[in-house]
């Protein structure tokens, strides 16, 4: 009940009006996150913290929002910390006198190279003390080590990490530490972080004349039901803000000067900003298509099996080209950037295009597989020695002369992507389509979709519920692929956390893989099932060459495991594979989903098998828990069981 919520912004914050917000402070709520289970907790404490920043420090909130969410800046700008796990350790080493393997060691039985730092530190007795951290002081400096780089940076960064880490008090250390080490481990998802940010807003609103009681406390005065309400609408307003402008660097300060009311109109939808993309949801067949879209209008389109591509096009005619995680691809396409304008009609000024890029046979005129096309140079690519050809295929348009048009509904969009784009043979096409609702005639255009070496279907709605969904896996996006007639419907993205080592045949590479699913709410990686099978000899071998510079002295802290599943060796998560299976099932020793469907039993997939890997997802990007439960949901013998069993139905 946020009304009887009793702090106060002001006499409950350590620190004073104007000054810079201490790192402490942080730390402290990030302990407290971290210490309790219950997300409303969890968010309330966040909220309470933001609210002081709002008051006393404002010019700090950007920075506390930033490192609560351990990043520097928008994922398209690429800018990452990346400090190996073996460099932290040494300045732990160093500035606390205590040997590595004595660090080592107690990493392994810890798990957590944060909670080793805080207890080396606090053994330690300094002559001086060294001025306190402040958020921004941090923020500023983090950013700095991860811009360094040529030929010394490695120990550059190491000594201003050192000259940071001897400042840290208390659980400073262990959250500075595990900043650095890639993840923050209190729980926190980016969606808390925005209701804590918009119920923050909304009892204590920003820029205000000298805070009097009424505004510093609006909850109090607002009443329980009325400022629930306030808060649910300036949430909604807050993550769509976020939605077509994700980047708080510019969000933040509209935010601060002009309040949340106005942010969707301040922070608009912009060419040369990424949006994440809207998603398709899996189905088994065109049955179940049928049913989801019974009396609704929708189109079929081939779906394409390459890489996804946003073309971005400013008034100022600058072309950048982002991927499905909003990394800048710009200067992995001159091909595309040099042809575009022979395809756009000469009124138009700026654009977002949704689109697929593929590999593309100039002789025999079709698609090629994707493992074609991820041979491609992926940065600066210079166009005259491409040899991988690509032809872009488009299929949505998102932004046209300054105008969104993600409001519109796709029959509209459609209309108005063939209407001021044109096609080029082998170079720009639209997604090939049909528009209608017979069994048979998806079905046949299904077949004929994978004999044009694509992997199935995209089927959309046109008119009715028929927005672009920016970042949501969408209902009215469903994705048919040739393999889900049979088994489980789609394939899974899977992180690999360990190897297991070779034997006979395989000795000196990995034979087998520990993979896991992403858990955001609770940072973790579930171990999912083990894998050999799908690779060739040569496959193993790329694949130890390529985790050996990602090996762990020992598991990390947020990887869930059974002991009985612990491979030889653990690695960073790094990669992700897609790995297809025959069906899942729940499983006393693997770890994913736990919970969800059952309270203790994980779920696994049985007889994994490689396909590739995903160069183009994160490892947060995996596979969530929550869709690996509905995918075990969904298989028809679950169904069956849920509907009473016996497959009555
Ligand atoms: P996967 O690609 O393995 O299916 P995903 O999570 O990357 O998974 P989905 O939402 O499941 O993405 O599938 C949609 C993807 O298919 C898009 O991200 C896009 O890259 C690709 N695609 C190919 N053709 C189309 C099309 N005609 N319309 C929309 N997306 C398409």
């Amino acid at each position: 009940n946020p009304a009887k919520n009793k702090y106060h912004p002001i006499d409950d914050a350590f620190w004073k009006r104007g000054e810079k917000v201490p790192y402490l402070a942080l730390a402290k709520t990030f302990q407290q996150v971290e210490e309790v289970s219950s997300r409303l907790k969890m968010i309330e404490i966040l909220s309470n913290f933001f609210r002081s920043v709002i008051v006393l420090s404002p010019s700090d909130l950007l920075a506390c929002v930033n490192l609560s969410l351990n990043q520097l800046a928008p994922a398209y700008e690429g800018l990452e910390l990346g400090v190996a796990e073996t460099s932290l350790m040494k300045v732990i080493a160093q500035t606390t006198g205590r040997s590595m393997a004595q660090i080592k060691s107690d990493i392994q039985s810890t798990g957590d190279i944060g909670i080793v730092a805080e207890r080396s530190r606090s053994n330690q007795r300094m002559m001086f003390a060294p001025a306190p951290l402040t958020v921004d002081g941090v923020f500023v400096k983090l950013k700095d080590i991860a811009k360094m780089t040529g030929h010394s940076a490695m120990n550059k960064k190491v000594d201003k990490i050192q000259s940071m880490f001897v400042a840290c008090r208390h659980s400073e250390a262990r959250f500075f530490i595990r900043s650095l080490a890639g993840k923050l481990r209190i729980g926190l998802a980016e969606q808390s972080l925005l209701q804590a940010l918009a119920i923050a807003c909304t009892a204590t609103p920003p820029n205000q004349k000298d805070y009097p009681p009424k505004i510093l406390n609006a909850a109090k005065s607002l009443g329980e039901n009325s400022f629930k309400a306030k808060v649910e609408d300036n949430a909604l307003i807050l993550k769509t803000a976020y939605c077509q402008c994700p980047n708080y660097h510019k969000i933040i300060p509209e935010l601060l000067e002009h309040g949340i009311e106005n942010l969707l109109e301040r922070c608009p939808m912009e060419p040369g900003t990424p949006l994440k993309p809207m998603l398709a949801q899996p189905t088994k067949g065109v049955n179940e298509v049928l049913t989801r879209f019974e009396g609704i209008e929708f189109t079929c389109e081939w779906k394409y099996d390459g890489e996804r591509a946003q073309i971005h096009r400013s008034n100022k005619g600058v072309i950048s080209i982002y991927s499905r995680n909003q990394e800048n691809n710009t200067t992995k396409y001159p091909d595309i950037i040099s042809r575009i304008g022979d395809v756009t009609e000469s009124d138009v000024t700026s654009f977002i295009l949704d689109c697929e890029v593929v590999a593309w046979d100039q002789e025999r005129k079709q698609i090629l597989p994707f493992q074609v096309l991820s041979t491609r140079k992926r940065k600066d690519a210079d166009e005259t020695e491409i040899k991988v050809q690509v032809c872009v295929y488009m299929f949505d348009l998102l932004y046209l002369n300054d105008k969104p048009l993600v409001t519109e509904p796709f029959i509209k969009r459609r209309e108005l992507l063939y209407k001021n784009f044109k096609e080029r043979e082998g170079e720009w096409k639209f997604a090939t389509r049909l528009d209608t609702s017979d069994v048979d005639e998806v079905q046949n255009f299904l077949e004929e979709s994978i004999k044009g070496n694509c992997e199935g279907l995209m089927v959309k709605t046109l008119e009715k519920e028929a927005t672009y969904e920016i970042a949501k896996r969408s209902r009215n996006w469903l994705k048919l692929k040739k393999d889900y007639l049979s088994g489980v419907g789609d394939s899974l993205d899977l992180v690999v956390i360990g190897g297991f080592k070779g034997k006979g045949k395989r000795t000196g590479t990995y034979g087998g893989f520990l993979l896991a699913s992403y858990d955001a709410d609770n940072e973790e990686y579930q171990s999912i099932c083990k894998i050999g099978t799908g690779f060739s000899d040569d496959d193993l071998a790329k694949h130890t060459e390529f985790f050996k510079p990602h090996i762990l002295p020992g598991p990390k802290s947020y990887f869930r495991y059974d002991s009985a599943n612990e491979p030889d060796e653990w690695f960073e998560p790094v990669q992700v594979w897609e790995v297809k299976c025959a069906d899942l099932s729940l499983s006393p020793v693997h770890k994913a989903a736990i919970g969800i469907v059952d309270p203790e039993k994980g779920i696994s997939l049985r007889f994994p098998r490689f396909i590739r890997i995903r160069d183009d997802k994160s490892a947060e990007d995996a596979t969530s828990a929550s869709q690996v439960a509905d995918m075990y949901s969904s298989q028809d013998q679950i169904k069956n069981q849920q509907n009473g069993g016996g497959g009555r139905n």
